[in-house]
């Protein structure tokens, strides 16, 4: 049995192995297309950083070519992610005639470097509106090309950037890049001063994204306007059952969506995407999913393939999942948590504090950057998540708040806490656990528990930025982390490169980086917090100590633009500040859209859908009332819920011509109109919201036109 067992994990581990990445062109796939000093050449570029060299162009397109025919590719897209969040691709067939009557396969170098996507309707903030209009990808060599399959065959995708005829950045990536780039440069100064830079060619970030989403029966989806075109539902009366009792959080998964999970796993370990974790979420019908962590750019790039093949593989299985950030009022919203720390490339992560993490004076450096950044820039990192849809869950009483606070658990609070005083004693340990029954294992324990609540938290050996929505590209909000936290480590470099002045004394170092870190910590440790973030007293203590609290995104997006803001970005050649700018009118324009589009979507159901079903219900009631009457039975309470009935139908006739009016609102100036959206229309929205509900609770089921919160979580 045991044998048994054995011969097949092997089976599946070379199962695993042959197809792991058998879509992509990495590895073995390139090794086998490529000569060996194009492959070498390339091999510089993606794993260290170095500049990518024109010669090669053309054999790594040729290369390139045969792969993806070979594995069925009639057409290639040149990959990217304009400012609207996802993912844009416009096809060319590899085929073009060769004027004898035939027709041949071309794909050049030029081709595969740079492509002019005639995308002129993308958002760009108004970077493209003069005459000039412009736009080119530009390959991105260090995240791998893939092949999506489909029924003919499949199409070849190159990651790119999106850039103006000026170089401006209209997209996603190129700013990631940069921010990485200077991560690396300001990372290896710290690696020098410790000397620890040997044999190191570039520092990384890297990423890990866990991804929660509901799935829900199409059926229903499909009888809802609201998730059809916003993804979330807009009216909806709570179901007797949430997640009160915690039985489904890594409960048994349920076996039609364990086929879609096995499914998608399959495809996304094709594409090279590293799933290790799946479990259930907190929420009734909530579910994760979590590769292992990858360079950033990388990681950044697969998190929108995973999104894009999460929702594919639902419909094939007869689900629609519903990535947004709070689909049902009430119940548990969606994250996705954002695991980022900074490694060499000779793999060591320098956010690991090793066994005596008070005497990691390295390990503290990178740590007290991290803090520094953050409580400069907590507003920053508000404005890099806001989202309409996440203004659902930070603004609301649930995990995590709108106040960015960072958890840094026992053990590293007291190491803070030796920094702070210059006295030094043993970190805390934490020991072992005895379960207290003989038979089982002594389990090591953690030196620091865990704080859920947290939306910055330090994990062990990675920050995890809990804050970021589930729909989010997490380029746009690493690259906010990476210029900030490259901003302190430049500070701190400088310093200590100026104080140390060239000396070579390995004490005097010491010494002044133990100096330096105090000051830090004396300065910004306002910013950790290891409490209950969702308490009250914690937002008033966060007020007390001057932290921020944007509760939406019409607060959060004007930080963007500010003086400090335009100059930090464009100091550290990030973005220029009409590169920065142009996004935050983008987001700011977004928000309004989306919300507009909400209202619209609201208006339509309940004046199409909720009212009339109310009026049907209102009448039938009347009708019994009358009969009643009529024969002398008594009928106060029938007459009752008729009075309330048409009292609520009636009041949410006049809520819905608020919502109308409020959506109608134009303005010139954006923030303006985000500002309206904020104080006019949400509220109007939420109002018209609750007369709905209330009459759900109400009306016969037989009447009402839609499916309920309870169908939709809890009938697969
Ligand atoms: P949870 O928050 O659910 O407890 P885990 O502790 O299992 O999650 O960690 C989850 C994520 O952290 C995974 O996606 C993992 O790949 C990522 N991770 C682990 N180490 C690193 C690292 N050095 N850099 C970035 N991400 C990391
Ligand atoms: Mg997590």
């Amino acid at each position: 049995m045991g044998h048994q067992t054995m011969c097949d994990a092997t089976e599946m581990q070379n199962d695993y192995a042959d197809y792991f990445g058998c879509r992509t062109f990495t590895g073995d796939v390139m090794l086998q297309h490529l000569a060996s000093d194009v492959f070498e050449s390339l091999q510089e570029t993606i794993h260290r950083g170095k500049p990518l060299d024109p010669a090669i162009a053309n054999s790594v397109a040729d290369a390139m070519k045969d792969w993806a025919l070979s594995q069925g590719c009639t057409h290639y897209t040149h990959w990217f992610q304009p400012l609207t969040g996802t993912t844009a691709e416009k096809h060319d067939a590899f085929l073009e005639p060769d004027h004898a009557g035939g027709a041949i396969a071309k794909f050049s170098g030029d081709m595969l470097i740079r492509g002019e996507p005639d995308a002129s309707s993308f958002p760009s903030g108004g970077i493209r509106d003069t005459w000039e209009a412009r736009g080119y990808t530009a390959w991105d060599a260090t995240s791998p090309a893939f092949i999506l399959p489909n029924d003919e065959g499949g199409t070849l995708c190159i990651p790119t950037a999106f850039v103006s005829w000026t170089g401006e950045a209209l997209d996603k990536k190129a700013p990631l890049l940069r921010s990485i780039d200077i991560i690396n440069k300001h990372a290896m100064r710290i690696l020098n001063i410790f000397g620890t830079g040997k044999g190191v060619t570039c520092v990384n970030t890297t990423l890990g994204l866990e991804q929660e989403y509901f799935l829900v029966d199409e059926e229903f989806v499909a009888s809802r306007p609201d998730l059809l075109i916003c993804g979330r539902t807009l009216i909806g009366a709570p179901p007797p059952k949430g997640h009160q009792l915690d039985d489904h959080y890594f409960g048994k998964i349920p076996e039609r969506v364990l086929a879609f999970m096995d499914d998608t796993e399959r495809q996304l370990c094709e594409l090279g995407i590293p799933i290790k974790t799946r479990h259930n979420e907190v929420a009734p019908g909530q579910y994760e999913i979590a590769p292992t962590f990858e360079k950033a750019n990388v990681a950044a790039d697969h998190q929108l393939l995973l999104m894009q093949i999460l929702r594919v593989k639902a419909r094939e299985h007869g689900f629609v999942c519903l990535m947004h950030e709070k689909p049902f009022a009430g119940v548990n919203g969606s994250g996705k948590h954002n695991n980022w720390s900074i490694a060499t490339d000779s793999g060591k992560n320098l956010l690991s504090p090793g066994d005596e993490a008070q005497n990691n004076l390295q390990f503290l450096t990178f740590l007290c950057a991290v803090m520094r950044a953050v409580d400069l820039h907590p507003d920053l990192l508000r404005a890099s998540i806001a989202s309409a849809a996440n203004d659902h869950r930070l603004g609301a009483n649930e995990a995590p708040p709108a106040i960015i606070s960072m958890y840094f658990g026992e053990m590293l609070s007291d190491v803070l806490e030796q920094i702070e005083s210059g006295e030094s004693r043993d970190a805390r340990k934490g020991g072992t656990l005895d379960i207290g029954s003989s038979t089982m294992p002594k389990l090591d324990r953690h030196s620091g528990d865990r704080n859920r609540t947290s939306p910055f938290a330090f994990t062990g050996n990675k920050f995890e930025f809990r804050a970021v929505g589930s729909t989010a590209s997490v380029a746009w909000p690493n690259t906010i982390l990476n210029t900030i936290i490259a901003e302190s480590l430049d500070y701190i470099a400088t310093s200590l490169e100026t104080s140390l002045a060239g000396s070579e004394s390995l004490e005097q170092r010491d010494t002044q980086v133990r100096k330096l870190l105090q000051e830090i910590v004396k300065k910004h440790r306002k910013i950790v917090f290891d409490g209950d973030n969702y308490s009250q007293e914690w937002h008033e203590e966060a007020e007390k100590r001057g932290l921020p609290n944007l509760r939406t995104t019409a607060d959060a997006l004007p930080i963007l633009t500010t003086p400090a803001s335009l100059e930090l970005f464009e100091n550290y050649g990030v973005l220029s500040a009409r590169e920065l700018t142009a996004r935050c009118d983008v987001c700011l324009e977004q928000y309004c859209t989306q919300v507009q589009i909400e209202a619209r979507t609201l208006v339509q159901m309940l004046s199409i859908q909720v009212l009339p079903a109310s009026l049907r219900y209102q009448l039938e009631l009347s009708q019994v009332v009358t009969s009643a009457r009529e024969s002398s039975i008594e009928c106060s309470r029938t007459a009752a819920r008729l009075h309330d009935v048409a009292e609520l139908a009636n009041s949410l006739q006049e809520a819905i011509e608020t919502v109308q009016n409020a959506e109608k609102f134009e303005a010139e100036d954006t923030a303006l109109h985000a500002n309206q959206v904020r104080d006019i229309l949400l509220p109007a929205m939420l109002n018209a919201r609750t007369f709905s509900d209330k009459l759900e609770t109400l009306v016969a089921e037989d009447l009402w036109p839609l499916p309920s919160y309870t169908d939709m979580l809890f009938i697969r």
